[in-house]
């Protein structure tokens, strides 16, 4: 399955003018599909999968920008660690102090998001407010030196209803700005937005969007 060339440009061009992060999501798509955005100059691609996204990384060009945006296992985070550009999908306190151990270990500062749940279903993962507030607590006591947050990222239930999915988003959009301030340097990013409703999270406030099945073909 080859890209979606048009399509892809004139979302580029769309992200573009809006000051928006295109992330491609590549899980699932053999390395000679990345190659083809990548000799469009395209850097920035997502992955779900530690054993894929180490694989990956291996063979394809280096100054790509591996962004994380599965759900990571503490186990895992050692794999990632060396040359992950951003983890969108920090959902509980203990991986956040994993990674801040791994980071310390290859002397980084590994960027990362906080994943916050808004949907409805209980599959997704996610802190909700009440978490939100430990954790802010405890990070105020016990800082992560090796850990660098830089906003929040957050998925919108999987559904026709473009309401509740608005509704979701814009309750994101809501705690990002509650917490922005809170830290600093304040937080630049807001991961919102999938091939499905990126129009509306851009609406409401992203300006980092993960783009799959638009941009590759529907996965198998
Ligand atoms: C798969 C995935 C995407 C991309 O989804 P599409 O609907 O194919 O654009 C975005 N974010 C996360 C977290 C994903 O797992």
């Amino acid at each position: 399955m080859a890209i979606q060339i048009q399509v892809y440009q004139s979302l580029l061009e769309w992200c573009t003018k809006r000051n928006v992060t295109l992330v491609a999501v590549s899980k699932t798509k053999p390395s000679s599909d990345i190659m083809e955005l990548y000799e469009l100059g395209h850097r920035d691609f997502g992955e779900n999968y530690v054993q894929e996204l180490v694989q990956k990384q291996a063979e394809l060009p280096k100054d790509i920008r591996w962004h994380f945006i599965g759900h990571l296992q503490r186990n895992k985070v050692k794999y990632i660690a060396p040359f992950v550009h951003l983890i969108h999908g920090v959902d509980s306190e203990k991986l956040l102090k994993e990674i801040n151990k791994e980071g310390g270990k290859h002397q980084r500062v590994i960027p990362c998001l906080l994943q916050v749940h808004i949907a409805q279903e209980e599959t997704k993962f996610g802190f909700d407010s009440v978490e939100l507030t430990h954790l802010f607590d405890s990070l105020s006591n016990e800082p992560c030196e090796h850990v660098f947050l830089k906003g929040m990222m957050g998925m919108a239930s999987f559904s026709n209803d473009m309401t509740l999915v608005r509704k979701e988003l814009k309750k994101l959009k809501e705690l990002y700005d509650v917490y922005q301030q809170k830290v600093s340097p304040p937080f630049s990013h807001l991961s919102m937005g999938m091939s499905g409703d990126y129009e509306i999270a851009v609406e409401e406030g992203s300006n980092m969007i993960r783009i799959g099945s638009m941009l590759f073909g529907a996965r198998g």
